[in-house]
């Protein structure tokens, strides 16, 4: 078991990991002061049909658990979804204290922490993360938000949750391509942090196992940096969070470009890892050697896109968050500078944004 601090004043919390940790969640909730306060669990049918009563069982000093369900997939983190949650609540809400309960995904996570600003001007909510992702990223951190149909998580905020529970054995059940989507951003979390990336290098044939007894000190690392990230900049306004962007500029756009349904996040994040690798290569600041490294390590871990697809260059680049007219020369990309930091760099030339994004896909 693993217990992580997020130091955040009053609104700190605490990550914990483990087997059967969900088995201490009631104690838990009790010292959080909860025990009163009316859980409603958001989750999708996938999640509830495995889970379900396995969690209505953890619950022991509270009489009541509500379930709402959402749509499986990006689908749920839309704003009728969010206004049928929301209603769903009130109809709950009857004059008893609630806070919310995310079992699931990034995208339950994002939805559920999103109703819990929002409603009544904010009440409690805890993350239960199920996926590998959840796990080591979205769950942690307070960034919650749904998506408009002008772009993904257009509107939201930061809200932190009372506790993560992040239970390893909902991992078993998770498909291998949802292994692999949170070994993106477990790669990426190495690449700011060296030690990390090692011990992903010298584990590569066994780690993609999430019964292997690596998994809780992985999990644990990136829960720690994520943390420290947070903890030095929660809003994401001094250029120190900006750091676990690395690989989403050009991700998104692979998602947008690949559209959203056949490729998953983590997909997209492998080949903007890769081209952003290169970019940073190009431009002298990440070693060849390095380079290698990073690319290798995707690869072998097979988190790039199981999808064949010509995909022109252009589209890609028309997703980028660049204004023509600069020419680029407002855009701030973050690349790393080697295993274990990274850089953010601006005024890129276009021309070595659009070859390495070529050279990337050659990967496929
Ligand atoms: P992410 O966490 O990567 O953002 P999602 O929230 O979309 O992704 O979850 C990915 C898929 O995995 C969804 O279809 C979800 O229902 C399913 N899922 C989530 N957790 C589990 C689990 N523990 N076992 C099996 N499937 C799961
Ligand atoms: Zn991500």
């Amino acid at each position: 078991m693993a217990k992580i601090n997020v130091n955040l004043g009053l609104c700190s919390y605490d990550i914990i990991i483990g087997e059967n940790v969900i088995s201490s969640l009631s104690n838990r909730l009790e010292k959080l002061h909860l025990s009163k306060y009316q859980p409603v669990v958001v989750t999708n049918e996938v999640i509830y049909k495995l889970y379900g009563n396995f969690l209505k069982k953890q619950f022991k000093s509270h009489s009541q658990l509500s379930f709402i369900k959402v749509p499986d997939s990006e689908k749920a983190k839309s704003w009728q979804v969010l206004f049928n949650v929301l209603k769903t609540i009130v109809s709950f809400d009857k004059g008893k204290n609630i806070f919310l309960v995310a079992l699931g995904g990034g995208v339950v996570g994002d939805l559920t922490g999103f109703v819990a600003a929002i409603y009544k001007r904010g009440i409690p909510y805890i993350q239960l993360p199920t996926t590998l992702l959840a796990q080591v990223d979205s769950g942690i951190g307070g960034k919650v938000a749904v998506d408009l149909s002008w772009g993904k998580n257009l509107i939201g905020a930061f809200y932190q949750p009372k506790i993560v529970i992040s239970e390893i054995g909902f991992l078993n059940t998770l498909p291998t391509r949802e292994i692999r989507n949170g070994f993106s951003e477990i790669i990426k979390c190495g690449i700011i942090d060296g030690e990390l990336f090692s011990l992903l290098e010298a584990n590569r044939s066994s780690i993609l196992d999430v019964s292997s007894p690596k998994m809780l000190k992985i999990i644990k690392k990136c829960a720690q940096l994520k943390a420290a990230i947070v903890e030095k900049d929660e809003f994401d306004s001094k250029d120190i969070r900006i750091a676990l962007n690395l690989g989403h500029t050009i991700g998104h756009a692979m998602e947008s470009a690949f559209k959203y349904a056949m490729i998953t996040h983590g997909e997209g994040i492998a080949l903007g890892l890769i081209a952003e690798s290169i970019i940073s290569n190009k431009i002298g600041i990440l070693s060849r050697k390095n380079l290698d490294r990073i690319i290798s390590l995707i690869v072998d871990l097979k988190c790039l896109p199981i999808v064949r697809k010509t995909i022109k260059i252009a589209d890609i680049v028309s997703y980028l968050p660049y204004d023509k007219k600069n020419k680029f020369g407002q855009s701030r990309l973050v690349v790393p500078s080697k295993i274990g930091g990274v850089k953010i760099v601006t005024g890129l030339d276009e021309k070595i944004i659009e070859s390495s994004i070529k050279d990337a896909l050659e990967y496929l």
